[in-house]
């Protein structure tokens, strides 16, 4: 049996490397006849796994020493929580900038917390396109700005950062973490559910500046403080270990390959290739984002009617490419390219998307 090409937006395709060396480590790992997954998360073994765990992302995004790493288990969703439940303080309101789903469920988690200001808003026509930094109304006494880099469902990426002052920034990089360099040291937290670009579901990276780890508001769970958290490393409870180790060895797989900035330049180069097919077929495929705000990670295209694009996603899983429908909100394509998704896989789907034109254009 041969693999296929997987467009999922998530859980995603895993490196195909990493896949063998989890099985090959499944039965038997490092030689202590048991699956990593079945020891102890406070045996030294583990701990070594987790500390290199994050030592690799340290060292692939440049983890400034005064930000602190969690992997928490929850998802991104629990983070819509935790950050208002950790980062409302004294302070009652926070901004937020909605560019999409996802924007729109952390709002609606923030305001059972406090008062959310709409600081901006992703503006719909003929082309989407999101606000710009002189357009963001911003309250400078907010608790924090919060907004997501890019917005999986709807293929919306912010290509500039956001500037909220001393107002700490806040940023949802589930879909795009470790895809492109990134400075740490612009923003108050940075969290990224794994199964996209970072591994398996079952845990979440929070990347927190040491000062703003502070007491929650009042009955807030422990699980869910990030001062608990950050005082016990990660091990208030048991973490979701294995994942964690697959995110280990998939931090470890892009070190090998050359680290985020072979990863940028291949991202750079398949999202080209796909847009730049679409732009030149407008008659037969379409993207109606603004290109100053196209996602390198999920590329979201039309074709001329549902029964068209039923066919296309018919044919493309017929040749081994597979998951390229688009959200259920949303229809229509959506090819997720991660880090673990190769050229030849775009490669691929632009013939297929060729073929398929010819023969029924
Ligand atoms: C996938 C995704 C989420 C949700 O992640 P869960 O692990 O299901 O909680 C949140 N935000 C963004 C940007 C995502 O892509």
């Amino acid at each position: 049996m041969s693999r296929i090409y997987n467009f999922n937006a998530g859980p995603a395709m895993l490196p195909e490397d990493v896949l063998k060396q989890a099985q090959a480590e499944l039965l038997d790992w490092h030689g202590i006849g048991m699956s990593v997954m079945e020891i102890g998360h406070r045996t030294p073994e583990f701990i070594a796994v987790a500390e290199q765990a994050e030592a690799d992302l340290r060292d692939l995004m440049a983890i400034p020493k005064n930000y602190r790493v969690l992997f928490l288990a929850g998802g991104a969703t629990a983070q819509f929580a935790m950050v208002p439940m950790n980062f409302f303080g004294s302070k009652s309101t926070a901004d937020y900038i909605d560019t999409g789903i996802w924007s729109k469920k952390a709002i609606a988690e923030a305001k059972r917390y406090g008062t959310v200001n709409l600081a901006g808003e992703v503006r719909k026509g003929d082309l989407i396109s999101i606000p710009t930094q002189s357009e963001l109304k911003l309250d400078p006494n907010a608790a924090y700005l919060h907004y997501t880099p890019n917005e999986t469902i709807e293929g919306v990426e912010f290509q500039w950062v956001p500037d909220a002052g001393n107002v700490p920034l806040v940023a949802d990089m589930s879909s795009m973490i470790l895809s492109r360099p990134i400075d740490v040291s612009a923003y108050g937290l940075i969290y990224a559910g794994a199964q996209k670009n970072m591994g398996q579901a079952g845990v979440t990276v929070v990347i927190v500046r040491d000062d703003l780890i502070k007491d929650p508001i009042p009955y807030t769970p422990m699980l869910y403080s990030y001062k608990v958290e950050a005082e016990n490393k990660s091990f208030y409870n048991t973490p979701p270990t294995y994942s964690w180790y697959m995110a280990g060895l998939v931090f470890a797989w892009m070190k090998k390959k050359g680290g985020v900035k072979y990863f940028s330049e291949l991202n750079q180069r398949k999202a080209k290739k796909l847009y730049g097919f679409i732009d030149r077929h407008p008659e037969f495929y379409r993207n109606n984002i603004h290109p100053d705000c196209r996602s390198q990670m999920n590329v979201v295209f039309n074709l001329n009617s549902d029964e068209l694009t039923q066919r296309f996603l018919d044919g493309a899983a017929k040749v081994g490419l597979v998951n390229l429908k688009g959200h259920r909100l949303s229809g229509g394509v959506r090819a997720s390219i991660y880090n673990a998704m190769p050229e030849e896989g775009v490669d691929q789907l632009v013939a297929f998307m060729q073929e398929f034109e010819r023969t029924n254009g």
